[in-house]
């Protein structure tokens, strides 16, 4: 699956997760969004050619040498690892990088070549029985626009675009309380 499709899915998902949860934790803001889009990049960076490997300054030769591509970054145990560490800073920012990890790899999961569930215990790869696409496909595109319509109909229909933009002016008004205080603190 190609980083769009990865990003799209990913905030469609988490949209439809927002709109049924009413529990403050899943509420779409900016940040929710912006952990999604981070957590359904992070798998990837166990290729240096990737979206996210090219931007990791290094760091995705070091995971492609360790783990292989598509191999331990794909796992269910990688996703408790991201997850737990997540959980060490719960906020709306972690809870959504640990769902869009979650997101990447059953995305990952239905493609033809699969993910390695179970590793390090098992290579074994359980292929979809009922649907599987290939990379870059008329399939894979298909995935794109009909995530996409998912998406638009939760921020629309069920109001996700409230919270959205009430969070955004409530991180503008604490960025610009934080410029106040340093100008406050050093020049008056
Ligand atoms: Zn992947």
């Amino acid at each position: 699956m190609m980083y769009k499709t990865h990003i799209i899915t990913g905030l469609a998902a988490g949209a439809g997760i927002a709109a049924t949860q009413a529990s403050g934790s899943f509420a779409f803001t900016v940040t929710y969004a912006a952990g999604i889009t981070l957590g359904s990049l992070l798998p990837d960076l166990d290729q240096p050619k990737s979206f996210v490997g090219q931007r990791s300054l290094g760091l995705a030769k070091i995971i492609s040498k360790l783990f292989g591509h598509r191999g331990f970054t794909h796992s269910l145990m990688a996703w408790c690892i991201v997850t737990a560490i997540c959980l060490l800073f719960t906020s709306n920012f972690t809870i959504g990088i640990s769902l869009g990890y979650l997101f990447h790899i059953v995305g990952d999961f239905f493609s033809v070549s699969s993910v390695p569930l179970f590793k390090p215990f098992s290579n074994f790869r359980p292929r979809n029985m009922w649907f599987s696409y290939k990379n870059e496909s008329l399939a894979e595109e298909s995935i794109k626009y009909i995530a996409i319509l998912i998406f638009i109909y939760f921020f629309i229909v069920h109001e996700l675009y409230k919270p959205f933009s009430f969070s955004i002016i409530t991180n503008l008004k604490d960025v610009f309380g934080m410029i106040v205080n340093v100008i406050s603190a050093y020049f008056l």
